[in-house]
Parts: structure tokens; sequence; C-alpha cells
């Protein structure tokens, strides 16, 4: 297994690790995947600002939106 694979983040480009313990490759955070999620899943839909609590709104969000089960 490769430890090094970089990707470029498909928000801001910048290279991040394909390692599996970045649970948000191929994005460098999980601000860049809030902002791409949001930006083909609701033009209206809220970026949360708080880092802290991103997972759980993801939670709440997944409920709300089977669609959305892929992640
Ligand atoms: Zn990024």
């Amino acid at each position: 297994m490769q430890k090094n694979t970089m990707v470029a983040c498909p928000t801001c480009s910048k290279k991040t690790p394909w390692t599996t313990e970045n649970k948000d490759r191929p994005f460098c955070s999980a601000r860049c995947k809030l902002i791409d999620l949001g930006e083909w899943a609701s033009e209206s839909y809220s970026i949360p600002q708080q880092d802290s609590e991103e997972d759980e709104v993801f939670s709440e969000d997944l409920t709300a939106n089977p669609n959305r089960s892929f992640l």
C-alpha cells in the first residue's frame, strides 16, 4: 500500500495525502468537503462554520436527506 499518494483537493486544489487516516479525502479538510457538497446539494444550504459540530450536522443531514447516503 502506498502511503504517500497525494491528491488535489477538489475545492481548493491543495495537495492532501490519500490515507485511511484522512477521512475527508479527497478533500483537504472537512470544511472543503462541506463546501463541495453544498454546491450541488442546495444553493441555499448554509455551510456550518463550527468545525467541532460538522460531524453532528452531517448526521442530522443524513437522517433528513436519504439521497446523501453515499456519505
Ligand atoms: Zn481544500
